[in-house]
């Protein structure tokens, strides 16, 4: 039998709520847990796969292909698990599945509803996770409580509480404590009202966790425990930190996991952590500091490319450099100068996208980097472009393109490959999930990866197009990463450059904060090679 934790959220969205939640996670799993996440979304999308990352920010792809919400990505860095699609579940599965259970006349003749019909089926979500083998389910529920929305996923917690008993399901609940200056307070209001908001759907909190840019005083502390119905103990802080890796620190030195398992009547384990502690102290102690240009499309939101900017905080933490990560609009390489806005950085990443907009600029920025021996990191999108870069500039091909963005082009060097090529999604959808890739011996990839066989995550739709191997490999572009079956190309690399490689997967999404990404920790380092060369010249 498994124990539930229900996190919630309230007053404000963007609270640090999946991150609060991953950071209980670790908590427990370290002492001696088996945690399964599960994040709830209450909007009627399926799946964030067809949502703007400038709405939702980053799409996380699960080895098993599933298109999540980006806090997937943050249990999984902060557990050390992979997780599947059972672990991210939306209003609009929901809803799904009981409309096609209702065509399939799985209702005999009742009125379908919300209570019992949804809810039943949100908790059927839940259990599976028991079934897993949970001895903890941490469910965060998405959104922020009074939203209509995420209405039927508290009810649903509520039943399971009543169901269980108290001693099984508790309630985490995540609020803000804002800091007015004009009076110098801190101020509990907002916090009443949301945990008053919950108790009116019948949710009694039994922990909060206050964000807040100070400490709470003793005074703010007892108020808010008084009006939340709640013993003083059961009043967590989080405040705010530089690196979302202490946070489980922060909750272990207030004691939450503790007051946590004591809720739930489990023993309290010793808790070992020395090498995360070392992790977040390497990352204080960085030294080294290079500049990292990022070429993008969504530069106004960092939420697109989350799992990117977590991989290079692991590899900082390894490296102890700091990496100080310039966004970049493409748009504005194509009007100025790849000179004038890449001069004075050390390396330069071209992450995936969909759609035309900037490419030119990527590519511009990718020739730079490839004439002038500026470290070169492309994933996706940046490995299609930088083949698309070699074929027209060097290749001598004029015109190459891929057909995503000219479907007409003379050199389709990037294209949709037939369905014969071992993709088990084919046609127009995109290839998602984890797939192998054999390493050519004596390439850079191989240094890096220091193994023959990888697994990596994708998530895209075009090919490289095999028909331009031969060619392209006589001008000196190596493949690197191939598929078993030699059908499909995974990483590119340009030996007469100090370090230039692509790749057509997302590497980003395996990086943890204990075991880096290579292909991250050696493209900063490069850069740190780059930069000294650089600075000494200079
Ligand atoms: N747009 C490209 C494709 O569909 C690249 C996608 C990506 O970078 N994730 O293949």
């Amino acid at each position: 039998m498994s124990k539930f934790v229900f996190i919630t959220g309230g007053v404000v969205s963007a609270l640090g709520k999946g991150i609060a939640t991953a950071s209980i996670g670790f908590l427990l799993k370290r002492r001696g847990y088996n945690v399964i996440p599960l994040k709830f979304d209450p909007y009627l999308n399926v799946d964030p796969g067809t949502m703007s990352p400038f709405q939702h920010g980053e799409v996380f792809v699960t080895d098993d292909g599933a298109e999540t919400d980006l806090d997937l990505g943050h249990y999984e860095r902060f557990l050390d698990i992979s997780l599947s699609r059972k672990n991210n579940v939306t209003a609009g599965q929901i809803y799904y599945t009981i409309i096609e259970n209702e065509r399939d006349g799985k209702y005999l003749g009742k009125t379908v509803q919300v209570v019992p019909h949804l809810t039943d089926e949100i908790k059927r979500r839940v259990l599976l996770l028991e079934e897993d083998g949970a001895d903890v389910v941490l469910a965060e529920i998405g959104g922020t409580v009074g939203d209509i929305e995420s209405l039927p996923f508290l009810e649903a917690a509520r039943q399971l509480r009543l169901e269980r008993g108290s001693d099984d399901v508790i309630f985490v609940h995540l609020t803000l404590v804002p800091y007015i200056k004009a009076a110098g307070e801190l101020k509990t209001k907002p916090t009443q009202h949301s945990v008053m908001k919950l108790r009116e759907i019948g949710l009694q909190p039994d922990l909060l966790i206050c964000r807040a840019e100070m400490p709470l005083t003793e005074e703010v502390r007892k108020k808010i425990a008084l009006f939340s119905n709640l013993p003083e103990r059961n009043v967590f802080e989080a405040q705010d930190v530089d690196f979302i890796y202490k946070i489980p620190i922060v909750f272990y030195n207030q004691g939450l996991d503790r007051v946590i398992l004591e809720r739930l009547n489990l023993a309290v384990m010793p808790i070992k952590m020395d090498d995360w502690i070392e992790f977040v102290n390497a990352y204080d102690s960085r030294e080294d500091e290079v500049t990292l240009c990022i070429t993008g499309k969504y530069v106004e939101l960092k939420d697109s490319y989350k799992s990117i900017i977590e991989a290079f905080n692991h590899a900082q933490s390894a490296t102890k450099t700091k990496v100080n990560m310039r966004f970049i609009d493409a748009e504005e390489i194509e009007e100025k100068s790849p000179e004038l806005l890449l001069s004075d950085c050390d390396g330069i990443l071209v992450p995936g996208g969909f759609g035309k907009r900037g490419i030119e600029g990527k590519i511009r920025a990718i020739q730079y980097a490839r004439e002038n021996n500026v470290p070169f990191f492309g994933i996706c999108l940046g490995m299609q472009l930088a083949t698309i870069e070699f074929a027209r500039n060097v290749a001598g091909l004029s015109g190459a393109n891929s057909t995503e963005f000219d479907p007409d082009t003379p050199y389709p060097v990037i294209t949709i490959l037939p369905d014969k090529a071992g993709i088990k999604k084919m046609g127009g959808t995109l290839r998602k999930g984890a797939y192998p890739a054999i390493l050519k011996e004596n390439s850079l990839a191989f240094r890096v990866y220091g193994k023959r066989e990888i697994s990596e995550r994708h998530r895209h739709r075009y090919e490289f197009n095999p028909e331009y191997m031969n060619i392209l490999k006589e001008k000196g572009l190596v493949f690197s990463g191939i598929s078993p079956d030699g059908r499909l190309v995974e990483i590119i690399e340009l030996p007469e450059h100090p370090y230039f490689i692509a790749v057509q997967f997302h590497p980003e999404f395996k990086s943890r904060p204990l075991s880096p990404h290579p292909l991250f920790r050696e493209f900063v380092k490069a850069m740190r090679g780059y930069h000294a060369r650089r600075t000494q010249q200079g």
